[in-house]
């Protein structure tokens, strides 16, 4: 089957921007055009929306059992179609195969998660404080939720998002991202094979000159009652100042800053394997990727010693992916140039590699960063890591908490108390404690500060779909 879309998706039909406008899609690998999706405007996000709004009238009555069969259906199809989903999520990304087929494994397991919650999603009765009177405390689901989702991991985040509003009974519109919208495509086009009734799923998509008149829509729009937005926190801020008016719920899931904290007790060679896979996992692109290395002085020698080593055998193109565009390149290029210009030693790296193609970066390792340097408050979102030393707990915890961002940390100890002690201080969402990126669908996911609201994973992401209803039933 061939599952490479042009079209997007509204009221179970494939279409055209009413306008006819399209744009296209390329290999951040190659350059080479992939395909072509619509250029889709305000008009076109207001019929998805009005889709999904009449999709509701009945999909609210649907049991959690039959969205959950409905769902696992969905799930069965996608991993039928793993290799080749694998593929066009590849090539839209440039991300490496083993990665592309990591995602969609992710996205299996994500949306059975999400079909098993489904059934479980439960009340409270508590007991009546006088008699002759019932309370039941019920969770209904939003309606209709928007969902806009970046590029880094577009089949992931656009999907999870839709597995977890159908699970909690919403129906939804999709805005995938522009650089990478065919995977998703692909995947609603299977949901539509396991028979998610029309208008559940719609599909909006357009290049990012149309994305902030579609943002609004969804914010302002009186049907939609809900958006989960993952993304920078600069769009985040946007959306959520555009939701204020309406006092619309909104979740976010927004960028970090992720310190990644070695003690003098650490172990540190599973320290510096474990930096390696989560700093250069998809190029360095996703929001958990280590920001900042923090090192105590006994073992910061032995880290870089160890890190830098390990840094230096990785090979652009085959262990590591390219950035995803042009804008994203010269992002890193600037980093790198700024640490360089402001007193920063480069160790490893620190230059395009531009033999390999034209959107591929060294992995670099960049110390003597301090506070000014940009690369210690912004996120660079590439393979590029930067270490600082510090001198006491106390020392190290504060500079991992010296940013606005809160999404999480990494911390690397061999002492139990100092443990718990530090896990409880950081001020994060997550923390990862002698561990690499790990999220299982369990956890609930998401930051604090300026790294967002509300959770994805876990029967805590399914309750951000939903509304609490107090009902008191009298004269019993
Ligand atoms: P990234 O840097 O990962 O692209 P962005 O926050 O810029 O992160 O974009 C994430 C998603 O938000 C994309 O799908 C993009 O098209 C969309 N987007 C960008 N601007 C707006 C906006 N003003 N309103 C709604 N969505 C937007």
């Amino acid at each position: 089957m061939n599952l490479l879309k042009n079209k997007a998706y509204i009221n179970g039909e494939w279409v055209h921007a009413k306008t006819q406008s399209i744009f296209e899609v390329k290999n951040p690998r190659n350059g080479e055009t992939l395909g072509t999706v619509p250029h889709m405007d305000a008009s076109d996000a207001e019929l998805a929306v009005e889709a999904a709004s009449e999709a509701f009238k009945t999909w609210q009555d649907v049991t959690g059992e039959e969205r959950a069969r409905l769902l696992r259906k969905w799930a069965e199809l996608v991993k039928e179609n793993a290799e080749a989903l694998a593929q066009i999520l590849a090539d839209e990304t440039g991300k490496l195969d083993n990665e592309a087929k990591l995602e969609v494994v992710g996205l299996v397991t994500s949306i059975e998660f999400n079909a098993e919650e489904a059934t479980r999603i439960q009340g409270e009765i508590p007991s009546s404080p006088l008699p002759g009177k019932k309370l039941l405390i019920e969770r209904q689901p939003l309606g209709v939720v928007a969902l806009i989702s970046p590029w880094n991991f577009p089949l992931m985040l656009s999907l999870k998002k839709v597995a977890t509003a159908l699970a909690a009974g919403c129906t939804c519109v999709v805005k995938p991202p522009e650089d990478a919208p065919l995977s998703t495509l692909s995947a609603v086009q299977l949901a539509q094979d396991a028979g998610i009734p029309k208008g559940v799923i719609n599909v909006v998509t357009c290049d990012r000159s149309n994305a902030s008149q579609i943002g609004k829509i969804f914010c302002e729009s009186k049907l939609v009652a809900g958006i989960s937005f993952t993304g920078s926190t600069a769009i985040g801020k946007i959306l959520y100042q555009q939701c204020g008016p309406h006092i619309k719920r909104i979740s976010l899931e927004l960028g970090g800053n992720f310190p990644f904290l070695v003690s003098n007790s650490a172990n540190i060679d599973e320290a510096a394997q474990l930096g390696i896979q989560s700093k250069f996992f998809n190029c360095g692109q996703v929001c958990v990727s280590p920001n900042r290395f923090l090192v105590q002085e006994e073992v910061y020698d032995e880290f870089i010693d160890k890190f830098s080593e390990a840094i230096a055998d990785i090979i652009p193109g085959e262990g590591l992916a390219p950035l995803i565009n042009s804008t994203q390149f010269k992002r890193v290029c600037g980093i790198v140039e700024d640490a360089i210009s402001k007193g920063a030693n480069v160790i490893v790296g620190g230059q395009p590699a531009e033999d390999i193609g034209k959107l591929f970066y060294q992995p670099t390792l960049i110390t003597e960063v301090t506070h000014e340097i940009q690369i210690y408050t912004e996120e660079v979102f590439g393979p590029v890591a930067s270490v600082i030393k510090f001198k006491t707990e106390k020392e190290g915890v504060a500079m991992a908490n010296d940013t606005e961002k809160g999404l999480g940390s990494y911390f690397f100890s061999q002492d139990v108390s100092q443990i718990f002690r530090v896990s409880r201080l950081l001020q994060n969402g997550v923390v990862w404690v002698n561990e690499g990126i790990f999220l299982p669908n369990k956890a609930p996911f998401g930051g604090v500060k300026e790294s967002g609201i509300g959770r994805e994973g876990s029967h805590h992401g399914i309750e951000d779909f939903t509304y609490i209803k107090f009902i008191c039933i009298g004269s019993l």
